[in-house]
């Protein structure tokens, strides 16, 4: 057992407090990392609030990036010394993994949200039991993370890591969406609602597939800036006419393709209404369960438009990974434009940056150096 830093939930939406607990080494198959940066993901904050049932205490965080400082037995993908990104946990084996596309794992809730694993193999502990720490498979809220060999990704040397960090979940999710759904035409145009990171990842992507016209809709400005930095071409305030806006925008044809990242359940027709004929509309922020969206299906038949829901931008993080890696060294994903670094004593403090929108990817340093 070691003795590592994490900041911890003890309470539904309680504060993120700073706590040192112990740490059991890795078993068969599984990594410990040293957490250089995690990101701070919309998911992170409805686990605290336990709109995902996380037991608590837990140890929150899913977009860690690291170097391995110990591998357990049988590991053959990773040594010490490697620099990894963290994905989303999956199991490999389910119709859907073995498919290709881990991110609708039939056990994505169980391995995800940390209940699968039994009290007794969680990471980490404190005197009085264990606490959740296998959240998204890596809890990287944390001084280190245990983590299964093939949640881990490895990627170049030369990258920061608080720009890696991203890549794991809201990068994925956005540019995901992008590359492997929507498939955009070069030329084509793509609306995005909602200027967080993933729809900035979104609008990042559309500039590399080719899409001439890229809209993004956000009730933030500052974000609408950060968009047009991340290459959107056209931008719009959210009110009630963004679809007539969307239209003019677009000489009365709609857009081709359209991903609404905002979480608003009221948003998505909106959406639809912006379609172009044949256009496509991809869902990738959660609403609260039990939300409703009104959608009058008529018209959308006789256009022929396709939806799409898609959870970690429909990725394999093994092979999308690295491929985001090389183009955010190459220049042409500009993440550094959405990310605002915090020390990691100071994670309530960029919780609260992300909530209020100042900032767009709120990334924690955990560790400066290699220890
Ligand atoms: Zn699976
Ligand atoms: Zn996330």
């Amino acid at each position: 057992m070691a003795y590592v830093r994490a900041a911890v939930v003890r309470e539904p939406g309680g504060p993120f407090a700073i706590e040192s607990l112990s740490m059991r080494g890795p078993e068969p198959g599984e990594v410990r990392v040293r957490i250089m940066a995690a990101g701070i993901c919309h998911a992170d904050l409805i686990a605290r609030d336990q709109m995902y049932p996380v037991p608590l205490p837990a140890v929150l965080g899913h977009e860690g990036a690291g170097i391995v400082e110990e591998c357990g037995s049988g590991v053959q993908a990773l040594a010490p010394g490697d620099h990894v990104v963290l994905g989303f946990a999956y199991c490999g084996r389910c119709a859907s993994c073995l498919q290709g596309f881990p991110g609708t794992c039939e056990h994505t809730a169980a391995l995800n949200f940390g209940s699968e694993r039994p009290a007794a193999e969680q990471p980490l502990s404190d005197s009085a039991g264990t606490i959740s720490s296998s959240f998204f498979g890596q809890s990287s809220f944390a001084e280190y993370a245990i983590v299964a060999e093939h949640l881990a990704v490895r990627v170049p040397r030369d990258i920061p890591f608080e720009l890696l960090a991203p890549l794991g979940c809201g990068v994925m999710t956005g540019a995901g969406t992008v590359f492997h759904v929507l498939d955009p035409r070069p030329g084509s145009s793509i609306a995005v609602f909602g200027a967080g990171a993933v729809g900035c990842a979104a609008i990042m992507a559309a500039v590399i597939a080719g899409c001439t016209t890229i809209i993004a809709v956000d009730v933030n400005p500052r974000r609408l800036e950060i968009a047009r930095e991340c290459g959107a071409t056209d931008v719009l305030l959210a009110t009630d006419d963004v679809a007539s806006a969307i239209r003019d925008i677009t000489g009365e044809r709609g857009v081709d393709a359209g991903l609404d990242a905002t979480g608003i359940a009221a948003v998505f027709p909106v959406l639809l209404q912006s379609l172009a004929v044949r256009g496509h509309a991809a869902l990738v922020g959660a609403p609260p369960p039990g939300d409703l969206a009104h959608i009058d299906l008529n018209p959308l038949l006789g256009r022929g438009v396709r939806i799409s829901t898609v959870l970690e931008g429909d990725a394999q993080p093994q092979v999308f990974i690295p491929e985001l890696a090389r183009l955010l060294a190459s220049g042409r994903l500009p993440v550094d434009r959405i990310v605002s670094t915090f020390p990691f004593e100071r994670i309530n403090e960029a919780v609260a940056a992300a909530c209020s929108g100042s900032a767009v990817k709120a990334v924690l340093r955990v560790a400066n150096r290699p220890a």
